[in-house]
């Protein structure tokens, strides 16, 4: 039994090698999932419940797609924008600006009224209000 357990992890392993797996961005549409399926079960009209049974579907299917894709690195690039953007929400005291010329992320100390920007990576100088 325990020769069994040692080769279905072996082959697990086999079959993830190169895989992307789980990441944050994963967890919050698997959660997005549930939380479309658990809905659904409040709802008597079939239609509504279908439609919100297929939604929740639609995220289940998404977060095993990035699971098992092979396209690692499209993958990081998608959890690295989810994390940035939960770190863009989380942060009261600054404020994040595109830059005009390069699209570099710039961030700047909230309520200062207006204020020439000057982008660090091109040095382009832009104005915006804080
Ligand atoms: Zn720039």
């Amino acid at each position: 039994m325990k020769k069994f357990g040692q080769k279905l992890r072996a082959a697990m392993q086999r079959f993830m090698a190169g895989r992307y797996g789980s990441d944050k961005l994963n967890i919050l549409l698997i959660g997005i999932g549930l939380v479309f399926c658990l809905t659904a079960m409040f709802f008597k009209n079939t239609y509504v419940r279908l439609s919100l049974a297929g939604v929740s579907y639609v995220f289940l299917f998404w977060s095993i797609f990035r699971c098992l894709s092979r396209k690692t690195y499209k993958r990081y690039q998608e959890n690295r924008k989810y994390l940035m953007f939960l770190q863009r929400l989380k942060d009261r005291e600054h404020r994040y600006f595109d830059c005009p010329r390069c699209k570099q992320q710039v961030r700047v100390p909230r309520k200062k009224g207006k204020i020439s920007i000057t982008c660090p990576k091109c040095k382009e100088k832009f104005i915006r209000k804080t």
